[in-house]
Protein backbone atom coordinates (compact mmCIF):
# COMPACT_ATOMS: atom_id res chain seq x y z
CA UNK A 1 0.00 0.00 0.00
CA UNK A 2 1.20 3.55 -0.75
CA UNK A 3 0.10 5.80 2.26
CA UNK A 4 0.22 9.56 1.52
CA UNK A 5 -0.17 12.67 4.41
CA UNK A 6 -1.91 15.59 2.60
CA UNK A 7 -4.38 18.44 3.04
CA UNK A 8 -7.67 19.04 1.96
CA UNK A 9 -10.30 21.35 2.73
CA UNK A 10 -7.98 23.23 5.17
CA UNK A 11 -7.91 19.33 7.25
CA UNK A 12 -4.72 17.03 6.80
CA UNK A 13 -5.46 13.40 6.57
CA UNK A 14 -3.43 9.99 5.98
CA UNK A 15 -4.59 7.98 2.72
CA UNK A 16 -3.95 4.90 0.65
CA UNK A 17 -2.98 6.09 -2.99
CA UNK A 18 -4.63 4.09 -5.72
CA UNK A 19 -4.27 5.58 -9.35
CA UNK A 20 -5.08 8.98 -9.58
CA UNK A 21 -6.76 9.06 -5.92
CA UNK A 22 -6.26 9.13 -2.59
CA UNK A 23 -8.65 7.35 -0.18
CA UNK A 24 -8.44 8.70 3.51
CA UNK A 25 -7.81 6.40 6.41
CA UNK A 26 -9.86 6.37 9.76
CA UNK A 27 -6.34 6.70 11.38
CA UNK A 28 -3.12 7.27 11.38
CA UNK A 29 -0.89 4.39 9.52
CA UNK A 30 0.70 3.95 13.11
CA UNK A 31 -2.58 2.76 14.54
CA UNK A 32 -5.47 0.26 13.84
CA UNK A 33 -7.02 1.70 10.79
CA UNK A 34 -9.87 1.14 7.69
CA UNK A 35 -9.62 2.71 4.43
CA UNK A 36 -12.89 4.59 3.96
CA UNK A 37 -14.76 5.63 1.45
CA UNK A 38 -13.88 9.43 1.60
CA UNK A 39 -11.93 9.86 -1.75
CA UNK A 40 -10.07 12.65 -3.39
CA UNK A 41 -8.29 12.97 -6.48
CA UNK A 42 -4.76 13.32 -5.60
CA UNK A 43 -4.18 16.23 -8.08
CA UNK A 44 -6.87 18.01 -5.66
CA UNK A 45 -4.70 17.36 -2.51
CA UNK A 46 -1.47 18.87 -1.58
CA UNK A 47 0.61 16.05 -0.62
CA UNK A 48 2.59 16.87 2.82
CA UNK A 49 5.71 15.02 4.17
CA UNK A 50 4.33 11.09 5.07
CA UNK A 51 4.86 11.35 8.54
CA UNK A 52 5.69 13.38 11.32
CA UNK A 53 8.49 11.95 12.81
CA UNK A 54 9.99 12.81 16.47
CA UNK A 55 13.59 12.27 15.44
CA UNK A 56 15.52 11.52 11.79
CA UNK A 57 18.69 9.75 12.09
CA UNK A 58 20.68 9.05 9.31
CA UNK A 59 23.13 6.94 7.77
CA UNK A 60 26.32 8.45 6.44
CA UNK A 61 29.19 6.51 4.01
CA UNK A 62 26.78 3.28 3.48
CA UNK A 63 27.92 2.72 -0.21
CA UNK A 64 31.00 1.78 -1.12
CA UNK A 65 30.62 3.81 -4.56
CA UNK A 66 30.65 7.25 -2.19
CA UNK A 67 33.73 6.10 0.02
CA UNK A 68 36.15 7.22 -2.41
CA UNK A 69 39.65 7.00 -0.42
CA UNK A 70 38.64 6.32 2.72
CA UNK A 71 37.83 3.45 4.48
CA UNK A 72 34.50 1.55 4.73
CA UNK A 73 32.75 2.25 8.78
CA UNK A 74 32.59 -1.12 10.83
CA UNK A 75 30.21 -0.33 12.13
CA UNK A 76 27.13 2.15 11.26
CA UNK A 77 27.99 5.88 11.15
CA UNK A 78 25.12 7.51 12.41
CA UNK A 79 24.00 11.51 13.13
CA UNK A 80 20.68 13.26 13.42
CA UNK A 81 18.97 15.11 11.52
CA UNK A 82 16.19 18.20 13.24
CA UNK A 83 12.45 17.19 12.78
CA UNK A 84 11.99 20.71 11.85
CA UNK A 85 14.25 20.18 8.88
CA UNK A 86 11.65 17.99 7.13
CA UNK A 87 9.84 19.36 4.12
CA UNK A 88 7.38 17.52 1.85
CA UNK A 89 6.82 16.88 -1.88
CA UNK A 90 7.42 19.80 -4.19
CA UNK A 91 8.40 21.91 -0.96
CA UNK A 92 11.45 24.64 -1.66
CA UNK A 93 14.48 23.90 -0.48
CA UNK A 94 16.12 26.83 0.87
CA UNK A 95 19.69 27.19 -0.52
CA UNK A 96 21.58 29.73 2.36
CA UNK A 97 23.22 32.37 0.63
CA UNK A 98 26.89 32.11 2.98
CA UNK A 99 27.13 28.33 1.91
CA UNK A 100 30.07 27.57 -1.02
CA UNK A 101 28.26 24.00 -1.80
CA UNK A 102 25.20 22.65 -1.66
CA UNK A 103 24.54 18.83 -2.17
CA UNK A 104 21.39 16.38 -3.25
CA UNK A 105 21.90 12.83 -1.98
CA UNK A 106 19.55 10.55 -2.70
CA UNK A 107 18.28 7.86 -0.36
CA UNK A 108 16.01 4.87 0.73
CA UNK A 109 13.89 6.28 4.14
CA UNK A 110 13.08 3.74 6.55
CA UNK A 111 9.61 4.58 8.79
CA UNK A 112 9.38 3.00 11.94
CA UNK A 113 6.06 1.82 12.65
CA UNK A 114 5.82 1.65 16.23
CA UNK A 115 8.05 2.13 19.84
CA UNK A 116 10.80 -0.10 19.51
CA UNK A 117 14.29 -0.68 21.41
CA UNK A 118 16.83 -3.55 21.67
CA UNK A 119 16.03 -4.96 18.17
CA UNK A 120 17.55 -7.93 16.47
CA UNK A 121 18.11 -8.59 12.71
CA UNK A 122 15.81 -11.02 13.15
CA UNK A 123 12.64 -9.15 14.43
CA UNK A 124 13.77 -5.56 13.20
CA UNK A 125 11.25 -5.83 9.94
CA UNK A 126 8.44 -6.19 12.22
CA UNK A 127 8.76 -2.06 13.57
CA UNK A 128 9.35 -1.26 10.06
CA UNK A 129 5.93 0.29 8.43
CA UNK A 130 7.24 1.16 5.20
CA UNK A 131 10.15 3.35 3.40
CA UNK A 132 9.84 6.50 1.63
CA UNK A 133 12.45 9.05 -0.91
CA UNK A 134 14.57 11.49 1.20
CA UNK A 135 17.01 13.51 -0.14
CA UNK A 136 19.80 14.16 2.64
CA UNK A 137 20.50 17.82 1.68
CA UNK A 138 24.27 18.83 2.75
CA UNK A 139 26.22 21.78 2.83
CA UNK A 140 29.94 20.24 2.12
CA UNK A 141 31.47 23.32 3.24
CA UNK A 142 29.68 23.79 6.47
CA UNK A 143 30.25 19.52 6.84
CA UNK A 144 33.95 20.10 5.91
CA UNK A 145 34.59 23.04 8.73
CA UNK A 146 32.01 23.29 11.59
CA UNK A 147 33.11 20.80 14.69
CA UNK A 148 29.52 19.04 14.08
CA UNK A 149 26.82 18.87 11.28
CA UNK A 150 24.10 20.56 13.29
CA UNK A 151 23.19 23.12 10.01
CA UNK A 152 24.80 21.23 7.66
CA UNK A 153 22.47 18.49 7.71
CA UNK A 154 19.83 20.14 9.38
CA UNK A 155 19.23 23.78 8.37
CA UNK A 156 15.86 24.51 7.76
CA UNK A 157 14.41 22.96 5.01
CA UNK A 158 17.58 20.27 4.41
CA UNK A 159 15.56 16.82 4.94
CA UNK A 160 12.92 16.64 1.61
CA UNK A 161 10.65 13.26 2.34
CA UNK A 162 7.90 11.72 0.41
CA UNK A 163 5.61 11.71 -1.86
CA UNK A 164 4.27 8.43 0.09
CA UNK A 165 4.96 5.58 2.37
CA UNK A 166 5.36 2.29 0.60
CA UNK A 167 4.55 -0.49 3.08
CA UNK A 168 5.18 -3.63 0.52
CA UNK A 169 8.26 -3.02 -0.41
CA UNK A 170 11.52 -5.52 0.26
CA UNK A 171 13.99 -2.69 0.36
CA UNK A 172 17.06 -5.44 -0.11
CA UNK A 173 17.57 -4.46 -4.18
CA UNK A 174 15.73 -1.59 -5.23
CA UNK A 175 17.47 1.27 -7.40
CA UNK A 176 17.74 4.62 -5.63
CA UNK A 177 18.48 7.52 -8.27
CA UNK A 178 19.03 11.36 -8.49
CA UNK A 179 18.38 13.83 -11.04
CA UNK A 180 18.55 17.54 -11.05
CA UNK A 181 16.89 19.09 -14.11
CA UNK A 182 16.40 16.06 -14.99
CA UNK A 183 19.62 14.90 -15.49
CA UNK A 184 20.70 11.44 -14.00
CA UNK A 185 23.09 11.79 -11.29
CA UNK A 186 23.43 9.14 -9.11
CA UNK A 187 21.89 5.79 -9.74
CA UNK A 188 22.73 2.16 -7.60
CA UNK A 189 21.04 -0.49 -5.92
CA UNK A 190 20.64 -1.07 -2.35
CA UNK A 191 22.13 -4.47 -2.65
CA UNK A 192 25.28 -2.09 -2.31
CA UNK A 193 24.71 -1.01 0.74
CA UNK A 194 27.11 -1.42 3.19
CA UNK A 195 24.78 -1.94 6.52
CA UNK A 196 21.20 -3.42 5.23
CA UNK A 197 18.42 -2.01 7.03
CA UNK A 198 18.11 -4.83 9.87
CA UNK A 199 21.79 -4.44 10.94
CA UNK A 200 20.80 -0.73 10.99
CA UNK A 201 17.56 -1.11 13.13
CA UNK A 202 19.51 -3.62 15.55
CA UNK A 203 22.60 -1.39 15.85
CA UNK A 204 20.56 2.18 16.26
CA UNK A 205 17.93 0.25 18.58
CA UNK A 206 20.68 -0.89 20.95
CA UNK A 207 21.29 2.85 22.04
CA UNK A 208 18.41 4.58 21.04
CA UNK A 209 14.35 4.00 21.19
CA UNK A 210 12.64 4.75 18.05
CA UNK A 211 9.32 6.04 17.70
CA UNK A 212 6.36 5.93 15.75
CA UNK A 213 7.20 8.31 12.66
CA UNK A 214 10.82 8.23 13.08
CA UNK A 215 12.45 8.29 10.07
CA UNK A 216 16.36 6.29 9.22
CA UNK A 217 18.13 7.25 6.07
CA UNK A 218 20.08 4.90 5.13
CA UNK A 219 23.14 6.80 2.72
CA UNK A 220 23.52 7.84 -0.25
CA UNK A 221 25.57 6.39 -3.26
CA UNK A 222 28.38 7.66 -5.86
CA UNK A 223 29.00 11.67 -5.87
CA UNK A 224 26.08 14.11 -5.24
CA UNK A 225 26.00 17.04 -6.96
CA UNK A 226 25.34 20.41 -6.38
CA UNK A 227 22.03 21.95 -6.35
CA UNK A 228 21.83 25.47 -7.33
CA UNK A 229 18.98 28.41 -7.54
CA UNK A 230 16.16 27.18 -10.29
CA UNK A 231 17.55 23.87 -10.19
CA UNK A 232 14.62 21.17 -9.93
CA UNK A 233 15.99 17.81 -7.66
CA UNK A 234 14.44 14.36 -8.04
CA UNK A 235 14.82 11.41 -5.89
CA UNK A 236 13.43 8.25 -7.96
CA UNK A 237 12.88 5.24 -6.18
CA UNK A 238 12.10 2.02 -7.11
CA UNK A 239 8.32 0.69 -6.34
CA UNK A 240 7.74 4.04 -4.14
CA UNK A 241 7.72 7.21 -6.55
CA UNK A 242 9.45 10.34 -7.16
CA UNK A 243 10.20 13.17 -4.86
CA UNK A 244 10.63 16.17 -6.27
CA UNK A 245 11.52 19.86 -5.03
CA UNK A 246 12.63 23.04 -6.47
CA UNK A 247 15.79 25.16 -5.02
CA UNK A 248 15.90 28.54 -4.35
CA UNK A 249 18.70 30.89 -3.00
CA UNK A 250 17.86 32.08 0.04
CA UNK A 251 17.06 36.19 -0.16
MG1 LIG B 1 23.51 11.11 3.41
Amino acid sequence: MKIARYLAHGQISYGAVEGDSVKELSASPFEDFTITDHTHKLSEVKLLAPCEPTKVLAIGLNYSSHLHDRPAPTEPMVFYKTPTSVIGPGETIIRPKDTEKLDAEAELVIVIKDRCHKLTKANAMQHVLGYTCGNDVSARDWQRDDRNWWRAKSADTFTPAGPYIETELDPHNIRVTGRINGKEVQSESTTYLIFDVPTILEYVTEYVTLEAGDMIYTGTPGEPQEMKDGDVCEIEIEGIGVLSNPIKLET
